[in-house]
């Protein structure tokens, strides 16, 4: 696996500094540099006025070298939905999705290329894992969506979604090095709020409690996918190593150290995690906790090539919500934004990567 450059977004406001010194440039050309990248979301030298005019490329390119090129771009949603595939330095695809709505712009970001977890009803997990992302390509790619949102008059870009391909408690430093840039205010980061950033996990425990401890107001949200060990091994096969028991007692207590909301993302397969049996056996594992921790996110199943599984009836999903809803429990059907462009469930590189063989 060959690392990306590494790049500004890669370190601390004073891990900058010292890069800036140790290459012979005086100290301050970081906090200049970081200005333009994270403040004005450009890395273009042309920009940088207030760089000597001699030095100006060279820093650029040394501090802000270019680590996601754009090899395609599909809308949806008449403008609202941008999807765009990346290829990485070594030419591995990710792709990134902006998504514009009344109150908010949220991209969902990719944390690693494919995934080494193996979900079967996943496009990524069928790629396995082909390498982590560093902080500065994860952080990259919500610059270059702030910059979209610019540019394209979308609004600004206010919520980032750990929802695109990967694992992001399997990349642990680096994605929470990226939610330090992407949330401090600028120069020293992009100013997203930390409450604006959601950390979606297959439910690694020794991961969420890192996070817990970690001290960021984000927001955790685990796939849970099934209420019973037994379906839960087959559709999330960490299960095996941590069982649901454990992961609801890990987001419990990340509940309890954030004081954030949880959110439970379960997709609808029919006649496979569907059934009203399911559906209580749910709801009575959840509110073991009481009701006011969590909140779920059934989404009806995107189905990936070559497999059997569909996306539940209308009437077993409108079932499937009734019953968490009178246990209690708030309940809001995750939308299904970009579906016609592949959604945000990294099918788009999936495809491009078995086009390559
Ligand atoms: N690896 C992390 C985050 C990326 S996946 C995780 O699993 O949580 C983001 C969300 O999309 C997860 O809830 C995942 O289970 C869900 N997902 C994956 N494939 C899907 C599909 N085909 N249809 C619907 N949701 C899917
Ligand atoms: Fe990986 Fe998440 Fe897909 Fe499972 S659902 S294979 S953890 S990206």
């Amino acid at each position: 696996m060959r690392l990306a450059p590494r790049h500004l977004a890669d370190l601390d406001p004073a891990g900058r500094r010292a890069w800036a010194q140790e290459l012979g440039y005086p100290g301050m050309r970081a906090a200049q540099l970081a200005t333009h990248y994270f403040g004005h979301l450009t890395a273009d030298p042309a920009a940088m006025t207030d760089l000597p005019a001699g030095t100006r490329a060279e820093l650029a390119a040394t501090f802000l070298p270019p680590l996601l090129t754009p090899v395609a771009q599909q809308v949806a949603d008449g403008g609202r939905t941008v999807k765009t595939l990346f290829h990485l330095h070594d030419g591995i695809a990710i792709e990134t999705v902006t998504m514009a709505y009344p109150d908010r712009v949220t991209v969902c970001v990719s944390a690693q290329a494919g995934c080494g977890m193996g979900c079967p009803f996943c496009a990524t997990g069928q790629l396995g894992l082909q390498r982590n992302l560093s902080a500065g390509e994860i952080v990259e790619q919500v610059r270059q969506a702030a910059a979209l949102a610019r540019d394209r008059d979308l609004g600004r870009l206010s919520n980032v979604v750990f929802m695109g391909m990967g694992e992001p408690l399997a990349n642990y430093s680096a994605v929470a090095r990226s939610l330090r840039a992407i949330s401090e205010a600028p120069p020293a980061g992009l100013g997203i709020s930390a409450r604006n950033l959601t950390v979606s996990t297959c439910g690694l425990v020794n991961g969420i409690g890192r996070l817990a401890a970690e001290g960021l107001p984000v927001r955790l949200a685990v796939s849970l996918h099934a209420p019973d060990d037994e379906l839960r091994d087959r559709l999330v096969p960490v299960n095996r190593r941590w069982p649901i028991s454990q992961v609801l007692r890990a987001a419990h207590g990340y509940f309890a150290a954030s004081g954030r909301r949880v959110s439970v993302e379960y997709a609808l397969i029919r006649d496979i995690n569907d059934q009203q049996w399911r559906a209580s056996l749910l709801a009575e594992r959840l509110t073991h906790y009481g009701t006011g921790w969590v909140h779920v996110n059934p989404i009806p199943l995107n189905p990936v090539a070559g497999s059997v599984w569909t996306a539940s009836r209308p009437e077993a999903e409108n079932a499937f919500v009734e019953t968490l809803r009178r246990a209690g429990l708030t309940v809001t059907l995750r939308d299904t934004r970009g579906r016609e462009i592949d959604g945000a469930c990294g099918q788009l590189a999936a495809k491009e990567a078995k086009a390559n063989g």
